[in-house]
């Protein structure tokens, strides 16, 4: 075991957080515009109501958002993204893949060239010590052939290496995504999709043949199914779980009833992770602290969930 380890096992020993923060590791489920604390988000919309600790399923979770959104001017932006890059350094991450709305740059009127020269000034003065993979971010909810026409422009602009589909994993069949994840493919991009959240196991494998998916963003349900689990794990496909997101969406009613640790004792590779650090205040180090004080994980375990998520850095041979 290297120093590292030791580091690390000192501060769960020592319920140590400020040491926890300091420990590597990787974000790799984090929406962008959503990824800042809730301080910026205050400070932007005076007006914003304090999120729910629970939300009622995934409409009510929408409904708030669509209520308290903070207008993404380019100020506003800036801002946010800025105070998110700042918020993972501060927390000890050194690899992200940050998901992008397709939309950002329209929402704004700027081009994707423009826009992408604005996220490569943001991210400078972190870059030294955040690897940033910019990934697309295209909404479930919105009609593939007219997103397609944007996946387009936007691969081309070569800013993306990973593109993700979110949103409403109930609002149309995965095979409707398979010409843009064939363009995204084409262009060696790292294929990731949320399902297997609301969604069943047989959701998530079919998302994963039909799409090729090298990750899953949650794809906790898979837990449901014992093929479906074996194979996840033979395609040596990522899960990029979330803990306390699930729960405040109320899918659980606490960490003991959450998939995790017999999605890890399948072995199947997962990854723990913030997705929307704005509404659910939880990083990486309170997830692990999480997981290890409610006894889900020993220190160990732990490390290879932490491992995981650094090596996806630079895992490049994808099993597809
Ligand atoms: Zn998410």
């Amino acid at each position: 075991m290297d120093m590292h380890f030791k580091a690390f096992e000192e501060a769960l020993l020592n319920n140590d957080y400020s040491s926890l923060l300091k420990i590597d590791k990787a974000d790799l489920h984090a929406h962008a515009y959503l990824s800042a604390g809730w301080n910026i988000y205050k400070e932007l919309n005076p007006n914003i109501t304090t999120p729910p600790k629970f939300f009622n399923g995934f409409s009510h979770f929408l409904s708030w958002l669509e209520d308290n959104r903070v207008a993404p001017n380019k100020t506003n932006y800036a801002k946010i993204i800025f105070s998110a890059f700042n918020r993972m350094i501060n927390e000890g991450v050194i690899y992200t893949e940050m998901s992008f709305d397709l939309h950002d740059c329209m929402f704004m009127k700027m081009t994707i060239a423009e826009w992408g020269k604005m996220i490569q000034d943001l991210y400078k003065p972190f870059s030294k010590r955040l690897q940033l993979c910019l990934e697309l971010g295209i909404n479930r909810k919105d009609e593939p052939e007219t997103s397609i026409k944007y996946v387009e422009k936007a691969i081309k602009s070569a800013a993306f290496q990973s593109i993700d589909l979110y949103g409403d994993e109930l609002c149309r069949p995965i095979s409707n995504f398979n010409n843009i994840y064939k363009l995204a493919k084409s262009a060696k991009m790292k294929l990731k999709a949320h399902v297997g959240e609301f969604g069943s196991a047989y959701e998530v494998l079919s998302a994963i043949e039909c799409l090729n998916l090298h990750s899953v963003q949650h794809g906790n349900n898979a837990v449901n199914d014992e093929k479906v689990m074996s194979c996840i794990r033979e395609r040596g496909v990522t899960l990029n779980i979330c803990p306390s997101s699930n729960i405040a969406l109320g899918l659980y009613k606490s960490i003991y009833e959450h998939p995790i640790r017999k999605l890890f004792d399948k072995g199947i590779r997962i990854t723990i992770n913030s997705d929307d650090y704005m509404l659910f205040n939880s990083g990486i180090s309170n997830e692990i602290l999480l997981l290890y004080k409610s006894k889900i994980f020993n220190t160990p375990e732990l490390w290879e969930i932490i491992t995981n998520g650094l090596q996806e850095a630079s895992r490049k041979c994808y099993i597809v």
